[in-house]
Parts: C-alpha cells; structure tokens; sequence
C-alpha cells in the first residue's frame, strides 16, 4: 500500500500552510506515516470539524478510514515529525516524535492555525526502539479525557478522530493498533528549545523564539528583550494552566519537559487521572514511585520545568551570562507569588467568595484539611456547599465540618453580593460530572474487549457540558465503591 496518494475534495475544507517544515532542517524529518493494514474509524468527532472549518458529512466511511489513518494524506498536507528533547523524571534525553507524524497546519475559516498529528502512525528517526505504534485503550481514553478537558474550559490539545488499524500491536498481550488525530494550537514544547539549545547554534535558538512568538505570542513582537518577555508570558500561561489543573483535580501524571506545550494547553495525557477522594499526594501513574507528579507536586514541578526553559534562553536574554542569569532568576522567583495570588482566586470562586479577606486562606485551607482528614471526594464536596440535598452523605453532619460551614457563611456575607452571584460563580467553576476513573475503566473495557462503543459514546456525551445539570449526568457523578485495588495509569502504551 502507498501512502503518497492525496485526496482531492475541497469539500471538505482542508486549508493546509505548512510553516513549521519550513524552520532549520535540525529540528524535524520529512516523512509519511506507514500505511496500515485495514483501518476502520471508531470515532470522529464533528463538532470539532465544524471549529476547524472541516465537514466530513458527505466523505464515505471508507475514505474517512484512509483519511484518519493516514493512507490517504489530504492535498495541501506535508508531513514531517518532530526533533525534540527533554527531562523525562529529571533526567535529560533526546527524543522526538517517535511515534507521531505532524501531516501539517490547518487554518481555519478565522485564520486560526492548528497542527493535525497523527499520533501512533509508525517508526520515525526518533522512535529508538520503540515500535511507533499506540494502542486502542489509551487513544480512546487521550480522546475522552482531552475533550472533557476542553469542555471543563481548560487549555488543551483536542481530539478528532480514532481509528484502528487492523494490525495488532505487541505489548504485554497483543492488541488492537490505534491511531488518534490530535490537534494543537502547535507542539513547540519546552523539550523543543531544549534540542534546539543543546545543538548550540544561537541562530537557530532565534529562530526558534521568533517563530514562537509569532505563533503564540504575536504581542512580544519586536520587543527590546523577546526572550525574556517570552518566558515571562509562558510562565504567565503555565501557571493558569496548572491551577485550572488543580481546580479540576486533574493530575497529569507525567509532566517531564517534553510534555510541556509553550502555546500553555495541556497535552500528553498518558497516565493522567482525575482525583476522586482528596488527597494531596495522590499518584496514579504506575511509574512515579516517588511521587514526582503528585497533585500537590504540579506547581512546583511546573516551575522546574520552567527553569529548564529559561536554560534554553538565556544566550538570548543578555549576551553576558550572569545578567542572563540574573533576570531569569528574576522572572522565575515570581512564581510563587503570581502562583499563590491566582490559586486564591481560583479557590475563591470555588467558594463562591467576591472580594479579599484576610481570613480567606485559612478557611480555604481549613475545608481542604477536613476534606483530605474525611477522605471526602473533592468534585462532590464543592457540590454540596452549593446545594446540601444532592447527594446522601452523613460525612457532611460531621461536626469540624458543619462549623467550617457557619465560618464560611460568616464570609459570604462579606461577599455583599446576592445569594444568586454566589452560586453562579461557583457554578462556572465547580463541574457537575467529571471524567472519574472507574467510568473511564468501563467505557474503554466495553470498547476494546466487547466492541460496544455505545458506553463510550454516553460518557462522551455527558462530558461535553459538565457545568450544566441534566438528569443523564447523575448515575456519572458517583464516588467509586470503595475496594482495596489502588488505581493505575500507565504512559508509553
Ligand atoms: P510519552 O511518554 O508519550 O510522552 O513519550 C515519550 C517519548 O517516547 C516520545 O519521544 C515518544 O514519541 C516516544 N514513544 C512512546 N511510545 C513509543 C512507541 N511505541 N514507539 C516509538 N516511540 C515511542
Ligand atoms: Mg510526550
């Protein structure tokens, strides 16, 4: 089978400028994905298409099947994969897609550019050993969880499709081979200005900035120090990211440097989960012995990487080094404090708290040390302040619990606002249903081992709208039954 063959059907709507194959030759391969054997879409998502400007309506199955499988490349598209490296646990490696392929940039009806990467399509230069494949579950569960991501109006690559691929893949069993169309505002990562930095040359690091700041940060154009501005700005889009992160009880689960987006959407999700029951520490990932991406550890880690990332730019922040330094020490000592300030805020609004109060962080920190000391389920606790009779629970006549309770009544009415405004607020940040693991477990089990994609289908559904109460969503926000297995997450599958 070939690969080279493009479909020609501006029906569909493709608007291909491919501007990251233009950048030094260092930093990505030329290349196709490999065909497969028999590919077969298993989902697609349309109303994605129709954000991108795409329709799909009038394209067979078939064609779909080789569009989304990359047998069949769309006109206009160039595909390459890309050259990056990158602090895996804190240790530096050279790595690179290596078992993704970029097919190209698609702008959309407002000129907006996304990059369409098809994610387990085949070996590349960069696989090592790797077999360049991905498998069924974790594409449909990256697919799940990065909508409802986007739905809980959170920064992050999207999905568009998943197909199978008729060929099996080898891990610990044989399983279905999958390939998941991902689609991004860019994949610059930190790991990017990593490789690029290790390489040495400082005009291809400038290169690199500028076309960074062209795509992602247009306003730092021309300005006196662009790269000092430009780590200023990412650090700016990392720490509201991470704090929506927290807000959701999301835990990425591996955020080594190459999993880090410098355009500030989530991206990655590997062994990524969210949190029922609070606690801080909480690790999913089977291979984070040590806790590294912990929840609590996601600020500080994110900070870390964020170091890296100054690393990369200090040659171009001043010609003399310990200037250089000096000011990226500077802009990266800040984080703990614009941290802190956002992370108020955003528990504020949780609360349903206008204004500044000096008792504020006390009882924000009180309720999350009753919730961690209860084993009380974080997503459902902020539900009940807003409405006592959701759920049965006797956890909420505790007694340390009902005099936090009369202490935050005590500051709404510092709020000096109406009930109604107090509850709206709280109602834009707090979901109603969120991606729990052991629904996730359910719908991807029903998808691979008994072919039934109608459970998939519903959870999709009702993670669309997680902010809106509709009566489908009451059987999702259940707690797990409490059993003894700790839940697993596994990366690189
Ligand atoms: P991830 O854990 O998905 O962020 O992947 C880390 C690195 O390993 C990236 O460079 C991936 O492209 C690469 N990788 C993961 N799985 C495979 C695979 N099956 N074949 C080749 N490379 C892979
Ligand atoms: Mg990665």
């Amino acid at each position: 089978m070939i690969n080279k063959t493009t479909l020609k059907d501006s029906k569909i709507g493709w608007r291909f400028d491919n501007s990251y194959i233009r950048l030094p030759d260092i930093m990505l391969s030329k290349l196709t994905p490999v065909p497969v054997r028999k590919p077969r879409v298993i989902i697609l998502n349309h109303i994605l298409s129709k954000e991108l400007g795409l329709d799909f309506s009038n394209v067979s199955d078939e064609n779909l099947s080789l569009i989304f499988s990359g047998n069949l490349l769309p006109e206009g598209s160039d595909s390459i994969a890309q050259a990056y490296a990158g602090h895996q646990f804190g240790y530096f490696t050279m790595l690179g897609d290596g078992r993704a392929i970029m097919i190209g940039e698609h702008l959309t009806p407002n000129n907006k550019r996304f990059d369409i990467q098809f994610k387990g399509s085949g070996r590349t230069p960069y696989s090592r050993g790797g077999d360049g494949r991905a498998t069924l579950g974790p594409m449909l569960r990256e697919y799940i969880i990065s909508e409802a991501m986007n739905a809980l109006n959170i920064p992050t690559t999207r999905s568009l499709a998943v197909v199978i691929t008729g060929e099996n893949v080898i891990r610990e069993t044989s399983l279905p081979g999958s390939i998941l169309t991902r689609v991004s505002a860019s994949h610059i990562r930190v790991g990017t200005f990593q490789y690029v930095a290790m390489k040495g040359d400082l005009k291809t690091q400038r290169t690199l900035v500028d076309y960074t700041i062209d795509r992602h940060y247009p306003n730092l154009k021309g300005n006196k120090n662009s790269a000092l501005d430009l780590l200023n700005s990412v650090m700016e889009k990392q720490i509201d990211l991470v704090i929506n992160w927290m807000r959701v009880g999301f835990i990425h689960g591996v955020m080594n440097t190459d999993n880090m987006a410098i355009s500030g959407e989530t991206i990655d999700y590997g062994p990524c989960a969210f949190m029922d029951v609070y606690k801080p520490e909480t690790v999913f990932s089977s291979i984070d012995h040590n806790g590294r991406y912990a929840f609590c550890n996601q600020p500080g880690i994110t900070q870390w990487n964020l170091l890296k990332f100054a690393e990369t730019l200090l040659p171009l922040i001043d010609k003399e080094k310990d200037v250089a330094i000096k000011n990226a020490e500077k802009c990266i000592n800040n984080f703990s404090i614009i941290y802190k300030k956002k992370w108020l805020s955003m528990m504020r609004k949780k609360l349903g708290l206008f204004g500044e109060h000096t008792e504020d962080e006390r009882l924000i920190n009180n309720l999350l040390i009753w919730m961690n000391a209860k084993k009380a389920d974080y997503t459902n606790t902020f539900l009940i302040l807003k409405d006592e009779n959701i759920f049965q629970n006797d956890l909420f006549k505790d007694n340390e619990f009902i005099s936090w309770h009369k202490e935050w009544q005590k500051r709404l009415i510092k709020n000096k606002k109406s009930k109604e405004s107090s509850l709206n607020l709280m109602n834009e940040v707090n979901p109603l249903v969120i991606p729990r693991n052991h629904e996730v477990e359910k719908v991807l089990e029903a998808a691979t081992n008994e072919n039934n994609l109608a459970p998939l289908n519903s959870l999709i559904d009702v993670l669309k709208n997680p902010y809106n109460y509709r009566s489908e969503i009451v059987p999702y926000q259940s707690t797990p039954e409490p059993n003894n297995k700790i839940y697993q997450t596994f990366c690189g599958t």
